[in-house]
């Protein structure tokens, strides 16, 4: 999601004449839009606005802004502590930016712009552009979280859930289309929890799919309560979203769920499994696992492991608790973290022997892949499949932004290789 406001704040910028510069040293405003989800943010703030003031020593200091989730968790305590930073401006506020360089620029007072407001930003943000002219695009269509799982700091740093106009959304992709995009991916922190004017997730796909040079559809992140059952059936019907559920789970102990307050049971996530491969058994799972969260035992990481075991996902993000300022759970007592240690290495054994093994069943198969632009080194191409796998393979420029046939050759962990096959090659059945 940060990609994405990170093209939506240039957008806003740029209407004041400001222009993006790989030269540091050139720069005239720096905008760092931070994230709160990873491990020691705050500090890499600090550490990024240190490397800045070394930069602009013996120079006119840039305007410093400090955006995203970071800003909007420690404002105050951020202004007090680096008087470097000029302002900080929450996630919520990206559509005031320009007002607020220009108000800073007149009075010269720091500034924090950091409260949540009623009206949405997204009412006040011009249509989204593709100037960089890629082939797949994140849109996002919901923010925020109600469901305050006791770990994160999402609901805290972007507000409650909202869901943008469904109207909206379909004329942005169709915007988006028009300009080269070929597959879309709907963002949200709680995507299949949208819901506006009783249009749901499932709906909004089903109209984005009626765009005719649309190839293909992703969403992400969901959470396994509000997998509905419109969502579930619409894999039945639809031709262009696409066999990948990447759905969290964090754990495989119900014990551990709801010390969470995840709010579902792990015989809920697996009835979504069952469900979704009954209706194509080509569609595979990801997921983000916790671990060593406090109370986790030897048994409760057992049931994560038995779970990893069962679905065989193909592609995970697994971390250690780290506990988060202002959370439930930051209150809680760690547990050793040399017994982390061992368990994350543990589940991450695992998680890539499936990665691997999937890659590796690709292998003499004939797959369709997305292509997205040429690799830097060579001449190869780049593309994905169907389930987000990278895919290298001598390609050509026409076919940016196709689907082709690419027969696998040989794969690592996170990588297919392989050659396209053109029509005159295929055995026609
Ligand atoms: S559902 Fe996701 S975004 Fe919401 S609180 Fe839980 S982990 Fe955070």
């Amino acid at each position: 999601m940060n990609e994405y406001d990170s093209n939506r704040i240039y957008d806003v910028v740029k209407e004041i004449g400001f222009k993006k510069t790989e030269i540091l040293s050139e720069a005239t405003c720096y905008l760092l839009n931070t994230c709160h989800i990873r491990d020691k943010a705050k500090e890499k703030v600090y550490h990024e606005i240190g490397r800045l003031k070394k930069n602009f020593r013996l120079k006119q200091k840039p305007i410093v802004i400090v955006a995203g989730c970071v800003a909007q968790a420690e404002n105050e305590e951020m202004l007090k502590r680096e008087p470097y930073i000029d302002f900080v401006i929450g996630p919520q506020a990206y559509h005031k930016l320009n007002n607020k360089i220009q108000e800073y620029l007149k009075k010269q007072k720091r500034l924090d712009e950091t409260e949540f407001d009623a009206i949405s930003k997204f009412s006040f943000l011009k249509n989204i552009k593709n100037s960089s002219k890629k082939v797949s695009s994140f849109l996002t269509i919901q923010e925020g979280c109600d469901k305050f799982c006791h770990f994160c700091v999402v609901p805290y740093t972007r507000g409650p859930e909202f869901s943008r106009s469904f109207n909206e959304i379909v004329k942005e992709a169709k915007i988006l289309v028009d300009n080269g995009v070929r597959e879309i991916i709907l963002l949200g922190q709680n995507v299949n929890a949208y819901e506006n004017k009783n249009f749901r997730l499932s709906d909004l796909i089903f109209e984005i799919e009626k765009i005719p040079k649309i190839s293909r559809i992703r969403y992400t992140t969901s959470h396994p309560k509000d997998m509905t059952d419109d969502l579930i059936n619409l894999y039945k019907v639809s031709k262009k979203l696409m066999p990948l559920v990447h759905l969290p789970v964090q754990s495989g102990s119900d014990k551990i769920l709801k010390l969470m307050n995840r709010k579902h049971l792990i015989s809920d996530y697996l009835k979504v499994y069952e469900r979704l491969k009954e209706i194509n058994s080509e569609i595979e799972f990801s997921s983000d696992f916790i671990v060593g969260y406090p109370g986790e035992s030897e048994n409760d990481f057992n049931d994560t492991l038995n779970l990893v075991e069962k679905i065989k996902f193909i592609n995970s993000f697994s971390f250690i608790f780290s506990p988060r300022p202002g959370t439930v759970a930051s209150k809680l007592e760690t547990i050793d973290r040399e017994i982390s240690l061992k368990r994350l290495e543990k589940i991450q054994q695992k998680l890539f022997n499936h990665q691997i093994n999937k890659n590796k069943s690709l292998e003499k198969r004939v797959i369709d892949v997305l292509v997205e632009n040429k690799t830097k080194e060579s001449s190869k191409f780049f593309g994905r499949s169907e389930h987000m796998t990278p895919v290298i393979f001598d390609g050509n420029n026409d076919e940016v932004g196709k689907i082709v046939k690419v027969q696998i050759i040989k794969s690592n962990q996170n990588t297919l290789f392989g050659k396209v096959i053109r029509k005159s090659k295929l055995r026609v059945a």
